[in-house]
């Protein structure tokens, strides 16, 4: 079955989507590529979100553990409701480094919906399987 999600590839020279300020060959680029690994759990969350920006399924899915990752059909159908991710605040980051095994990482993604301008805050939990980041669940932050 054909994607239903658009996948954008941004170029090497474009401002990343996750904001860090760097361009796109210099930040996520890599690791949506895959020529490298996410160094840190931070890394691994901002490449996520411009795989979720940029309708990468294939890297939203590498990156998530295979214990609590949904399917790529699942996955697909739900990055294609229409969804544009906007902006990323990464508020804190707990560990998630090259010595450790697991991951907190807290962010604010600031999205448009079919319903108007969103903003999911989520507390997200990663560990290291192998040497390698993965996100493992994310609990979502109300009232704040
Ligand atoms: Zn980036």
């Amino acid at each position: 079955m054909p994607a239903l999600t658009a996948h954008t590839r941004p170029d090497d020279s474009a401002r990343c989507p996750c904001g860090t300020g760097d361009v796109y060959g210099d930040c996520c680029g890599p690791l949506l590529s895959q020529q490298r690994h996410a160094a840190t759990a931070e890394q691994l969350m901002r490449s996520r979100f411009t795989a979720f920006a940029t309708g990468d399924v294939d890297h939203a899915l590498r990156s998530w553990h295979p214990r609590t990752s949904p399917s790529w059909r699942e996955l697909d159908t739900s990055l294609a409701d229409g969804t544009r991710w906007l902006r990323l605040d990464v508020l804190r980051s707990e560990q998630g480094g090259p010595f450790d095994q697991e991951g907190v990482v807290e962010f604010r993604a600031h999205a448009k919906t079919a319903q108007g301008r969103r903003v999911l805050h989520e507390v997200s939990r990663f560990e290291r399987v192998d040497g390698r980041w993965l996100y493992v669940s994310g609990e979502v932050v109300t009232g704040a």
